[in-house]
């Protein structure tokens, strides 16, 4: 044996054949012949047909080509199948070659090897090739190959669906067309990026469906090149992350709500806490209220009963004396009753109940009544009252008791709060609209910060060492009497230096 069959290795375990050139006579069959046959060598010797019958059928056409190759001096093979017996089958592969002397063909060299798992590679080849297909019509996700310029060769039949077009609609148009309009600028930046790099490459972007539809992809994509290391096309697979993202958008959507409820748990936390705190502030206040007033009564009521015990006491006492005495314990009686007043005054605003008496009357004459009425009082503390009222007849139409009680309150505030040989200074306006009264002192003043909290109820400013006595009523009463006529109270003080109170009222006809 010679040519191409002399390079066979040792272990080859097919059959070799020699004939004379039309292979009509067979001179040589090696014995493994009885391997893929039910006949010997010899028996193939001696009737060559013996070999034809055993092919199956389907191949006949096959091994009709191969003989007329053969026939024209050309090597030739054929692949066909035998079936030795019921059991066994064999795929074979015929390889014939002429061997020439001159140009002459002498005989032909042939040989006969199974090529079972050749096939067999190549149907599982196929089988995959299949698979894949099927794996690439039917993922969800969009596959597709561009070539070198952007255009799409191929698409997935889903994928393109996914994008509302037939596979068919998109190949040979380039990808750019189904990019979103406004994502078209990222897009091309990110396809430069794929293009200058060798490896995969992950980005998102918005494809425009064919009804207009935006959808958001993320891309995995590879650049191919070809055999020259030029770019060929780029392989790619998108999948469509719009409701992931959508999805995203909830939770960052929902992330900011919550936070949004912390911050308002947070707030109402520190609003319960400030409401804690007025609560025991009020609670405090009212103690202090109570061991205050518990003390202005006690005062009035002590010298009401030495004055009338001793009055008592003292048959022989000069008329002078208890009249004194009398008038004292007058006077103490009166404080107590206005304490009260204030106190049950106080509780009725509070409370909503009162009901203002209002009549039209002069508020300047009202005024001037009130100094009198303290006058004996800064006297006693040598106090220089500065009165500026105008001699004029100012209408207003307020509940008279109640203005009264007010200017009564901030005078005797001004007087009490005062120094010794102090000044009061009291000046009234008529401002046409309203009624403007000045109560300044150059007393003690409210250090800056009380200021805030002056009006409330029981609010006093304590003055360690120098206390004055008081319910801390006064102010709560006036600022309420000014609400309730529609007023307007303003406090500056300067510790130490003084304080000045000016309230405005408006004037009959101009009420709210
Ligand atoms: P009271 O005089 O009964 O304490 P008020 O409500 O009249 O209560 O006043 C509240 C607080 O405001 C007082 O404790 C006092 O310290 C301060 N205050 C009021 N008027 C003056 C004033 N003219 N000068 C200085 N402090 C004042």
């Amino acid at each position: 044996m010679q040519n191409e069959f002399q390079n066979m290795p040792e272990n080859f375990s097919g059959v070799f054949l020699r004939s004379e050139k039309e292979f009509k006579k067979l001179l040589y069959v090696s014995p493994s012949v009885k391997k893929y046959f039910d006949f010997s060598s010899e028996e193939m010797i001696a009737s060559p047909k013996l070999f034809i019958k055993k092919i199956d059928e389907a191949y006949f056409n096959d091994v009709k080509e191969f003989f007329r190759t053969l026939k024209k001096g050309i090597p030739a093979t054929v692949d066909f199948t035998v079936l030795k017996n019921e059991d066994e089958k064999f795929l074979l592969r015929f390889r014939a070659v002429p061997q020439y002397e001159g140009s002459e063909v002498k005989y032909i060299d042939a040989i006969m090897f199974e090529v079972h798992d050749e096939l067999h590679q190549k149907a599982l080849l196929e089988e995959s090739e299949k698979q894949l297909k099927i794996l690439f019509e039917t993922a969800e996700d969009l596959i597709f190959i561009l070539d070198a310029s952007g255009n799409f060769v191929l698409v997935n039949g889903n994928g393109a669906l996914s994008l509302e077009y037939l596979a068919d609609e998109m190949k040979g148009k380039h990808i750019l067309a189904f990019i979103d309009e406004p994502a078209k600028g990222a897009f091309i930046k990110a396809f430069q990026r794929l293009i200058a790099s060798f490896t995969v490459q992950t980005f998102e972007t918005k494809f425009q469906s064919k009804y207009g539809k935006s959808i958001i992809f993320e891309l995995n994509a590879k650049t191919v090149f070809d055999d020259q290391k030029k770019i060929s096309g780029v392989i790619a697979i998108g999948r469509n992350i719009t409701s992931r993202n959508s999805l995203q958008d909830k939770v960052r959507d929902l992330s900011s709500k919550l936070v949004e409820a912390r911050r308002i748990i947070s707030v109402e936390r520190d609003r319960a806490k400030q409401r804690i705190s007025v609560l025991e502030e009020l609670n405090r206040l009212k103690n202090e209220f109570v061991s205050n007033i518990s003390h202005e009564l006690r005062t009035p009521l002590a010298s009401i009963i030495g004055f009338s015990e001793t009055i008592d006491s003292d048959a022989s006492m000069p008329e002078d004396m208890k009249k004194e005495f009398n008038k004292i314990i007058l006077d103490e009686a009166k404080r107590l009753a206005n304490l009260i007043n204030d106190v049950l005054d106080i509780s009725k605003i509070e409370g909503g109940k009162i009901v203002l008496n209002k009549t039209e009357f002069d508020i300047n004459e009202i005024l001037k009544k009130s100094i009198e009425k303290i006058r004996a009082y800064a006297e006693a503390k040598r106090i220089t009252l500065s009165v500026d009222i105008p001699p004029e007849v100012v209408l207003v139409y307020a509940d008279e008791e109640r203005i009264t009680q007010l200017f009564e309150n901030l005078l005797t505030n001004a007087v009490k709060f005062n120094i010794e040989e102090g000044r009061v200074t009291v000046l009234a306006q008529n401002l046409f609209k309203e009624y403007e009264v000045i109560v300044s002192d150059t007393g003690v003043g409210i250090p800056a910060k009380d200021l805030p909290f002056i009006f409330q109820k029981f609010y006093r400013v304590s003055r360690p060492g120098t206390e004055i006595p008081g319910t801390g009523l006064g102010l709560a009463l006036v600022k309420q009497i000014i609400d309730h006529h529609k007023g307007l109270i303003t406090l500056q003080s300067e510790e130490n230096k003084g304080t000045t109170l000016i309230i405005k009222l408006p004037l009959l006809n101009y009420q709210g």
